[in-house]
């Protein structure tokens, strides 16, 4: 059956996956959501037995219902493969009574990579079957690692060019390496004096600007997004929950049908939102468990029904998380209103003048599968330390968030359904604030003599995207004023007039 997709905002027309794939945003500043979340078509059973690439065709079918089998298999094949340091593309690891889902095994060594390696085959396969001429051109704003992820999957990739804004103070050392090294004749990085809620507005202004669309278009171009609100980063985030599930019922752990909890170092409400679609899909979870950072805009949320933006935006060691508007959750909000295209614009527009929105008891009760809390600076580093003293494994900053909250749900709940934390992150790319939680010591040291301690006390080898960049050249080094984003743009397209 056909799965068409609709804006949040209007009860404009629906679109086909491979157009919501293609425009990113809907015309009216939404974002697209599937008109129903189907259901998992193959049981647990025949899940457990397939490989990873396998289980993410079962799962985007199902989404994507306009690609042809071999179109998505296709896709699917070029993503999920030796870009991968891992055949399981996503293994778990047990650690302390949780299993961790280690997501950054791809390119860049974050989780970013689990939908960022599919979606540039997913746009270009999309923009064959609706006969695009324009080049495409991706508009990425990132906390650190969507930026990275983005110009990895689409460097070189024909008929794009990609232009990623980053916070230039708000993102790791490595994160910054990683992204302005970047090769790729269609790739550009722009650092803005600001931060990432700074970057993400100015990304969708230049997305809702009309008039410039139309002058894209006479040049030959048109935008699209890599960010989570691109409902073809979101569709392949839902396989992993699925994929983990299945290993899980396969290794004996859990039994099928048998429910475990998830817990979602979150920011933009992208990842978490995927393991909320799994679970309408059929998929046994039981609570979702929302982890913020100092940034606790959502624990507030879930708290109160109150989602309230005035207020510091704090600088901290999981800065993939440092977001006070997180996009996702007007997906969500959009849901939990009963489909009502017009309530979510009157949140998401008190949202834009007044920095908040409140929701109705009757919303909040839809909401009754989260939970939400947070981990502070301090606990944060404790918990990295905690866990490697105990076990010998270490976790990044983000996952650590998770895993901080996991032992506070666990405290307060007394819930010992199995867990599975998902771990957005290697701790290479976090690996000064790594280091810094396990021992002060290690602060002396320079980012890659700290590499390469992590990699003997955690005895893991280096990645190879950290060997890539120690000596790679610096590319990039634009660095321009949030207002002047939209004139990077222009300059980098050679538009200006
Ligand atoms: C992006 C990111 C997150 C937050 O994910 P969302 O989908 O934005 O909630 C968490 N951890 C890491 C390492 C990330 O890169």
């Amino acid at each position: 059956m056909e799965l068409l997709y609709k804006s949040t905002r209007s009860d404009s027309a629906p679109v086909t996956a491979s157009k919501a794939i293609l425009k990113g945003l809907a015309d009216d500043g939404g974002l697209f959501v599937p008109e129903r979340l189907p259901k998992l078509s193959c049981s647990i059973e025949e899940l457990s037995k397939m490989s990873y690439q396998e289980v993410a065709y079962e799962v985007m079918k199902e989404f994507l219902t306009d690609f042809t089998e071999e179109e998505l298999k296709n896709c699917i094949a070029r993503a999920y493969d030796q870009k991968f340091d891992t055949a399981k593309i996503a293994p778990l690891r047990e650690a302390d009574g949780a299993f961790y889902l280690e997501l950054f095994h791809g390119a860049t060594i974050a989780f970013k990579d689990m939908a960022l390696s599919i979606l540039p085959h997913l746009m270009t396969t999309a923009a064959k079957k609706n006969q695009i001429k324009n080049e495409i051109v991706i508009l990425t704003a990132t906390s650190g690692d969507t930026g990275k992820a983005a110009l990895a999957g689409f460097a070189d990739v024909p008929g794009t060019k990609i232009i990623v804004f980053y916070p230039k103070n708000g993102v790791s050392p490595i994160q910054e390496k990683q992204m302005v090294t970047q090769k790729g004749a269609n790739t550009h990085v722009v650092g803005i004096k600001g931060n990432f809620d700074d970057a993400q507005t100015g990304v969708k202004n230049i997305f809702n600007d009309k008039e410039l669309a139309k002058k894209m278009d006479e040049a030959g171009f048109q935008f699209s997004s890599a960010n989570s609100i691109n409902i073809g980063r979101l569709v392949p985030q839902i396989v992993y929950y699925v994929y983990a599930y299945a290993q899980l019922t396969a290794e004996k752990k859990v039994k099928e049908g048998e429910e475990v909890n998830v817990v979602v170092p979150t920011g933009n409400f992208g990842n978490i939102l995927a393991a909320y679609y799994a679970k309408n899909m059929g998929l046994p979870i039981r609570r979702l468990i929302c982890a913020s950072n100092e940034n606790k805009v959502l624990f507030d949320f879930f708290q109160t029904g109150v989602y309230d933006r005035n207020r510091d935006f704090i600088l901290t060691t999981s800065p993939s998380m440092d977001i006070l508007i997180s996009s996702n959750l007007e997906r969500l909000i959009y849901k939990i209103a009963g489909a009502d295209a017009n309530k979510d614009v009157s949140l998401m527009n008190a949202l834009v003048k007044e920095g908040r929105y409140e929701i109705t008891d009757e919303m909040r009760a839809e909401l009754a599968d989260f939970y939400g809390n947070y981990a502070d600076e301090e606990e944060t580093a404790e918990e990295i330390d905690l866990l490697y003293q105990k076990t010998g494994y270490v976790i990044d900053t983000h996952t650590a968030v998770a895993s901080k909250v996991y032992r506070k749900y666990k405290d307060q709940t007394k819930d010992e359904t199995c867990t599975i934390i998902a771990s957005t992150a290697s701790p290479y790319k976090f690996t000064r604030s790594v280091m810094n939680a396990i021992d002060k010591k290690y602060d002396a040291m320079s980012d890659f003599e700290l590499v390469d301690e992590l990699s003997k006390i955690s005895k893991t080898a280096v990645p190879n995207a950290i060997e890539e960049i120690r000596t790679a050249p610096i590319l990039h080094d634009t660095v321009v004023e949030k207002e002047e984003m939209k004139e990077a743009v222009l300059h980098f397209l050679k538009m200006e007039a």
